[in-house]
């Protein structure tokens, strides 16, 4: 035991030494979470993947730290979903070249899957515009890509030929990885589709427009979405007009994020019979692997179901 640690240390120190700390290696890096997932399972025991957004950040408005934009200089690769979600890595990333990069919107396969965002959803309703709900338009589409499964089929098809282009000498194992992404993630879609399947028709709303994708695929069927700041407990007018929307359309549940403070989502759901849930669109405690991406659709679809199917 102690002789492990004393070699681990060495090794670590040698490489202090020579002036590469362990940050600087080439890894795969990616923007959010859940690209971390579907690269990592990819990339399995053939190359590192590490995540820029720390756990908690907004995937709408993170400032770079010095330290990422390091990071991205040093990657492997890259990859984003695309300038519309993170337009704080545009800059960064128009620096790198062709092959070290990788935005999953501009997929030829991707592209004919895109769906409308629902730009319109509660502004119907005379909420006045905030700020947060403006930027939350990503241009015409929903850019929360991730939460498509098959998109994240296709996204892994492209990762793994941009990584057998970068290290051909490891073609046999990404083609392992890439098989086995799939097989999997057919095994747990055809599982969750069936969970899923009774919670149609089951009204609900969520406080982000990001689940588009994810609510198409398995036949979800929510009412809309309520744009509310997760710190700040909405004034009372903003919240009669909530209470009034939920009960008019007799929603089941409402769906708050993991970042939402309790006060805010008790003062939301006082005085009706609509319960609370929690959706967390980024997978935040799932920690990256070959099973991770599965875990996190998973990891939705029971959230989605302890809210819905109840009492
Ligand atoms: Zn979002």
């Amino acid at each position: 035991m102690l002789h492990k640690n004393t070699l681990l240390f060495a090794a670590f120190s040698a490489a202090l030494w020579c002036g590469i700390s362990p940050l600087a290696q080439a890894e795969i890096v990616t923007s959010i979470k859940p690209l971390g997932f579907i690269a990592s399972a990819v990339a399995d025991g053939v190359t590192k993947t590490a995540v820029l957004l720390p756990d908690g950040a907004s995937e709408h408005d993170y400032a770079l730290r010095p330290s990422d934009i390091k990071r991205l200089q040093n990657a492997e690769l890259v990859i984003w979903t695309g300038p519309e979600m993170e337009a704080f890595m545009i800059r960064p990333v128009a620096r790198l070249p062709a092959q070290k990069k990788l935005a999953l919107v501009t997929l030829d396969t991707v592209k004919p899957l895109l769906i409308k965002g629902d730009a319109a959803g509660d502004r119907e309703h005379g909420h006045d515009h905030e700020k947060s709900d403006a930027d939350h338009h990503h241009g015409d589409y929903n850019m929360h890509l991730w939460l498509s499964p098959e998109i994240a089929r296709l996204s892994a098809v492209a990762i793994h030929q941009k990584l057998v282009e970068l290290m051909p000498e490891n073609k046999n194992k990404l083609d392992a990885n890439l098989q086995r992404f799939e097989a999997e993630l057919a095994k747990s879609d055809r599982m969750l589709a069936n969970k899923l399947s009774p919670l149609k028709g089951k009204g609900y709303y969520v406080f982000h427009d990001a689940y588009g994708y994810y609510e198409q695929h398995f036949g979800l069927t929510p009412l809309g979405h309520f744009t509310v700041n997760p710190e700040i407990q909405p004034g009372a007018q903003r919240l009669h007009e909530i209470r009034t929307q939920l009960v008019e359309h007799k929603a089941v549940c409402v769906f708050a994020e993991p970042q939402f403070r309790p006060a805010v989502i008790e003062a939301v759901a006082r005085g009706t019979r609509v319960r609370m849930g929690t959706l967390d669109p980024l997978g935040t405690a799932i920690p990256l692997g070959k099973d991770s991406y599965t875990q996190f659709l998973t990891q939705l679809a029971h959230q989605y179901a302890s809210c819905l199917k109840g009492e």
